[in-house]
């Protein structure tokens, strides 16, 4: 597999000058060409920023990309012009969005708004873009794709919508595919079939997938590779495998204690206990600090490194072999 997508450095900040939010501080990750990457955390901890980011989409005012890199096919997008920016938008890089509700056009039928995707990035005349546009329908999985070209969003159900909406995404034939939280908005049901359909396209495309999600049973069933972001930072980032066999950060920990299952169904739900610091404050500690119970004085003073050992990936003083041996050395003079 080779490189699709780099992202170094990025840093994404919004609110005033004197003490902006630092959304997006300093994030590094690739997607390989075909491959579904996961970016999971909790909300408010910086994934649909950074999603946003990619596609230099701004969703607060004086929100603004401060530095980094984002490299697609080698090509920093940073640099382009916004004309040049719009070529990439749904037709290399495209996004689907939690709420099909909000996304799509009331007053438009599905079929005229699957249409302008069409005319924006292909030169298709009227009828080759009525036949592709059914044709997409088909692939999507809405049924007689000939009568629901011309439903509007409210003659369909949510799931329905959700299709509606991976289609206008697909309509530009991306080689990323963005889902921000895509099934949230579903039941469990169709929740399942709309991954299971993301999968069989991406079989059949070859696209690769940024899947920003919440749920790490979702991320079980989707992901090749998976980060965790934390206050606007990755602080683990594994192949799947290595995510779920050993999982290596205080804070991944923590969310996996969170997930309800059957056996403990009965039991209270963990919830991490505390919240995301604010992101407007200048970090000079280990930012997950003040929720962890392993933490000890250097977490409190020292902002951890990124520890890397192969494909696995920490920002854990636990990790750091420097900072950790003076603890161990520090606990055993008591
Ligand atoms: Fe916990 Fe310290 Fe690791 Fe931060 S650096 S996650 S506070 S052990
Ligand atoms: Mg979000």
């Amino acid at each position: 597999m080779s490189a699709l997508l780099e992202v170094k450095a990025l840093k994404t900040w919004f609110g005033n000058d004197k003490a902006p939010y630092r959304a997006v501080d300093g994030v590094d990750f690739c997607i390989e060409k075909g491959q579904t990457y996961a970016l999971v955390g909790e909300s408010g901890c910086g994934k649909s920023m950074t999603a946003l980011s990619l596609l230099r989409l701004n969703p607060y005012p004086a929100s603004h990309i401060v530095a980094g890199e984002v490299r697609l096919g080698g090509q920093n997008i940073l640099s382009l012009s916004e004309a040049e920016m719009e070529k990439i938008r749904g037709r290399r890089i495209a996004m689907i969005f939690q709420e099909p509700q909000s996304s799509l056009n009331p007053v438009l039928t599905v079929g005229q708004q699957i249409a302008e995707v069409f005319k924006w990035h292909f030169n298709l005349d009227k009828e080759a873009i009525h036949h592709k546009t059914i044709d997409l329908l088909g692939s999507v999985g809405i049924p007689d794709p000939n009568e629901r070209i011309n439903a509007y969003p409210h003659q369909l159900s949510g799931g329905m919508k959700q299709r509606v909406m991976i289609a206008m995404a697909l309509a530009g034939e991306p080689e990323l595919l963005i889902a921000d939280e895509p099934t949230t908005a579903l039941d469990v049901t169709i929740q399942a079939q709309i991954l299971d359909l993301l999968k069989a396209i991406q079989q059949k495309t070859g696209m690769a997938i940024l899947l920003i999600t919440h749920d790490l049973g979702v991320v079980a069933q989707m992901a090749d590779h998976v980060a965790v972001m934390y206050a606007g930072q990755i602080v683990e980032s594994a192949s799947r495998t290595q995510f779920f066999n050993n999982t290596q950060h205080p804070y991944t920990q923590k969310l996996f204690q969170a997930i309800p299952s059957k056996q403990k169904r009965e039991e209270k739900l963990t919830v991490i206990q505390g919240s995301v610091p604010p992101l407007n404050r200048q970090f000079h500690a280990c930012r997950f600090a003040e929720r962890c119970e392993l933490a000890w004085d250097d977490c409190h003073e020292v902002e951890p490194r990124w520890i890397s050992n192969e494909a696995h990936g920490v920002r854990c003083h636990l990790y750091d072999s420097d900072v950790h041996a003076e603890q161990k050395a520090h606990q055993q003079s008591f």
